[in-house]
């Protein structure tokens, strides 16, 4: 048997081959939808519904550092990305199921921390954890979500459906997750270099004051999902044209909106929701912001197309923003700039900032992406548990299912 070596052919070839494997399995279930190729798998429910389903995996040293990552907002994120990835769909999450590899390293205490952080996350969002599996790891904390959720049929949203003419459309703000990140992998490397230094130190007294961060380090540890703006399209009985959530960065996610719908699509640099905690952040570390937004990823805001006749409908909605427009395939997938010249987001060249952040580009512009799998590959890092006090858990009670905020 040959030898091939990932990195050879990349996490994406990867997954087609996988994917090719499996394909002979999917015309054993009739009611199959969509099967690999989108943020869920789609199956139709015998009354008339659809079910989606999604999977995700964190993993130490790959998503998290656990030296420097609260145990409980762990928890919380593993749910969230879940239930981002339904939102994607258009749809409302029901139940998961928690599954973790514990290494000895990890107390009792600390696996309740991370359950306790799911709990509270999963009651805010209306759905019910249900089960999973715990085992023993040899190579770290490993902890794995399965979701499940429903939609209507005439609602269900797929990455495909964008159409020349439509309005491109992203939630919240984006570019401050990689933010957050930035400050955490600092901090994380200060605490290290500081550790070293003072070898007898106690590490619990370690502090550091990153509250003039507090909103970037918060939304890249408790990303929360755009279940509100689901359900305000359910509400105002608006169905996007196509949708995904953004786990890799707007630039990336629109590339497989075009890629899926066949179309290409302008978006407007000057357009691109970034608060200015973000834009001084990437300024302190000499970056620049716009590409935080479009490649640094982990936002889990909604990027979504619509018909510009429902332009009205969502007007009500508050935190939405206009950045683009849908066009034919053969305008490439471009953003003008602040200067008004066009850049071509496919290949990567064109703006000279995108090859600075080797962390930021990873080979995504052919991705295939499977349902529920995250490509991002960031080391989640640093984060000190004595200063950085979380204040955004007002709501922590409400199932916001219900309670639609804006
Ligand atoms: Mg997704």
């Amino acid at each position: 048997m040959s030898f091939t070596r990932i990195s050879e052919i990349g996490e994406f070839a990867l997954i087609d081959r996988l994917a090719t494997l499996i394909a002979p399995t999917e015309s054993q279930l009739s009611t199959l939808k969509k099967g690999i190729g989108d943020d869920c798998a789609v199956i139709e429910l015998p009354n008339g519904k659809l079910q989606v389903v999604s999977t995700d995996l964190l993993i130490e040293q790959i998503h998290f550092d656990l030296l420097t990552t609260p145990l409980e907002h762990l928890g919380a994120k593993a749910i969230s990305v879940n239930v981002s990835d339904i939102c994607a769909m258009n749809a409302k999450p029901l139940y998961a199921t928690v599954s973790i590899g514990l290494s000895n390293n990890i107390s009792v205490e600390m696996i309740e921390q991370i359950y306790e952080g799911a709990a509270r996350v999963a009651k805010q969002y209306g759905i019910a954890i249900v089960g999973g599996d715990t085992s023993a790891s040899i190579t770290g904390l490993v902890i794995s979500v399965t979701i499940v959720g429903e939609v209507d049929a005439s609602k269900i949203t797929y990455r495909s459906g964008a159409k020349a003419g439509d309005l491109i459309c992203v939630t919240g703000d984006v570019g401050r997750s990689f933010a957050g990140l930035k400050v955490l992998m600092r901090e994380r490397q200060t605490m290290l270099d500081t550790f070293a230094e003072n070898p007898d130190m106690d590490k619990s007294t370690y502090t550091a004051d990153l509250s003039e961060y507090q909103k970037a380090i918060e939304k890249h540890l408790l990303p929360k999902a755009r279940i509100d703006a689901v359900k305000f399209f359910h509400e105002v009985g608006l169905v996007p044209t196509s949708m995904i959530d953004v786990s890799d960065g707007v630039g990336s996610e629109l590339k497989h909106l075009c890629r899926n719908s066949q179309v290409g699509a302008l978006i407007e640099e000057s357009k691109l929701p970034i608060l200015s905690e973000t834009r001084e952040i990437s300024d302190e570390f000499e970056d620049d912001g716009t590409t935080y937004a479009l490649f640094g990823g982990e936002d889990y805001e909604l990027l979504f197309t619509i018909s510009p006749n429902d332009f009205d409908k969502l007007s009500s909605f508050k935190d939405v923003h206009i950045i683009g427009k849908v066009l034919d395939a053969s305008s490439g997938v471009k953003m003008r700039d602040l200067f008004g010249t066009d850049i071509d987001l496919q290949s990567a060249s064109g703006f000279q900032h995108f090859t600075e952040e080797e962390d930021l580009f990873e080979d995504d512009d052919d991705a295939h992406d499977h349902d529920g799998h995250d490509h991002s590959a960031h080391n989640h890092s640093a984060h000190n548990h004595n200063e950085h006090n979380h204040n955004g858990h007002d709501d922590e009670d409400e199932d916001i299912w219900g309670e639609r905020k804006n």
